[in-house]
């Protein structure tokens, strides 16, 4: 708690006593960036329709004076501004919401409803805070665009379609994004986080975010009546067998120090009491951040499965069928020096306590693809944190009573979350693009 406290008093007397052109600009366009940010959480989009919101970042990049090309990667802007020599960074901001009713009861909360891919009508929310980085986007285009001389290089500001299925960054590459446009040496995005409170900065060195693998398993069995279960194979019992072994990858195959994931999330089989039926299917998300890990987990998977059907005496032509989906969101990585460098200029300019180092979490971001399409690629990815303070304060701290990402109730402070990822951006685009 005290640590807490010492947290936010830093916070507020944060403001430095010196000229700060940065910071008085970003605080002299807070509220026509709160205008952006409260329509844009009003109109939230699905994956791969964002069209107004990339209509919304096209036109201002386009104000500004970037070159700016839309529907890359289906619904993707591209904007680049060239200016002079130095390196060519990407700045990314995702632009996708989710399928979810908003709850936080604010005044310009989402009503909208669209359809899904698969054509159901669902409510629409960006709870993942996407509208933030968009918000933040245009702050740092702004800002960018209007301090041309104090820095040299080109920027190529991305706004992604698509993050929330994984696939955004993938179809912008796969448009292109690195052969029609600069190909950037240094990838720079920020996520809000209700983990900490908003306006300060969370950061790790390394793995940030985890592989995100699906897999769905299809286990077969004999059916037949309920009464008599000698005559049939159950794959209700030998599916729940392969879930109780599952839990021994992560607890005796990997090596304690090193992290992974599996959970079934789901398990459907059968359709009444006295029927067993034919075959169950469990539905399981596997992370990890290494390779290596992950390699041991989805072999581990499909060696348990088949361990476990012949154990049960399933006939040979009924194994167990392991698919492991396409569209792996891969690790995302923060690389050494960019790291450094960038967390350094942003404790500089936040002070030591609002830029913390954090825990990598076992979410997945598709930001890690822009570093895998060449890993010579320096890449960073850090939080900013959303939550206001007053909640913060009243929950302690303890996140477990916050509303997290993804939450009907998410509602992050847009004025010091937008200010301050807008300051960051500029800041370690700055650094990245410093006049030497
Ligand atoms: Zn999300
Ligand atoms: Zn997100």
């Amino acid at each position: 708690m005290k640590a807490l406290m010492t947290l936010l008093a830093a916070f507020s007397i944060a403001t430095p006593a010196l000229a700060d052109p940065l910071g008085e600009a970003i605080k002299a366009d807070m509220p026509g960036l709160l205008t952006i940010y409260r329509d844009l959480h009003a109109h939230p989009e699905l994956s791969f329709e964002e069209k107004r919101s990339a209509a919304i970042l096209a036109a201002e990049a386009k104000k500004l004076g970037f070159q700016v090309t839309t529907g890359v990667g289906k619904t993707g802007v591209v904007a680049v501004m060239k200016n002079g020599p130095g390196p060519v960074l990407l700045l990314r901001a995702d632009m996708d919401a989710l399928p979810l009713a908003e709850q936080t009861g604010l005044a310009y909360a989402s009503k909208v409803k669209a359809l899904t891919r698969e054509g159901a009508e669902t409510s629409v929310m960006h709870a993942c805070g996407h509208d933030t980085h968009m918000t933040a986007w245009i702050g740092t285009a702004r800002r960018l665009a209007a301090m041309k001389d104090q820095w040299s290089g080109t920027l190529v500001m991305v706004g992604q379609p698509a993050e929330e299925i994984g696939s955004g960054a993938r179809a912008m590459l796969e448009d292109g994004l690195y052969t029609r446009f600069p190909k950037p040496q240094v990838a720079i995005a920020f996520h809000d986080a209700a983990g900490l409170p908003a306006g300060v900065i969370g950061y790790t060195d390394g793995y940030t975010l985890a592989n995100v693998d699906t897999v769905d398993v299809t286990v077969k069995g004999l059916g037949g009546h309920g009464a008599y279960p000698h005559l049939a194979r159950d794959p209700i019992v030998l599916a729940s067998r392969i879930v109780t072994a599952l839990q021994t990858l992560v607890a005796r195959e990997i090596d304690p120090l090193e992290s992974g994931v599996v959970t079934v999330g789901s398990f459907q089989g059968g359709t009444k009491h006295n029927i067993i039926p034919d075959e169950a299917r469990l539905q399981i998300t596997v992370r990890s951040y290494t390779p290596e890990v992950r390699k041991i987990l989805l072999d581990g998977i499909a060696r348990i499965a088949q361990g476990e059907a012949i154990a049960a005496g399933v006939p040979e032509d009924r194994m167990p069928v392991v698919t492991v989906r396409d569209g792996l969101t891969p690790a995302t990585f923060n690389t050494q020096p960019l790291t450094g460098q960038i967390t350094a200029a942003l404790a500089a300019r936040f002070g030591e306590a609002r830029v913390k180092k954090v825990k990598p979490q076992m979410g997945g971001e598709d930001f890690s693809q822009y570093r895998l399409a060449d890993t010579s690629i320096q890449s960073l990815l850090f939080w900013v944190g959303g939550v206001p303070h007053g909640k913060w304060e009243a929950a302690g701290g303890d996140i477990t009573k916050l509303p997290s990402l993804h939450s009907p109730f998410w509602a992050p402070d847009p004025d010091i979350t937008i200010a301050t990822a807008t300051e960051a951006m500029a800041t370690a685009a700055l650094t990245v693009l410093a006049k030497k």
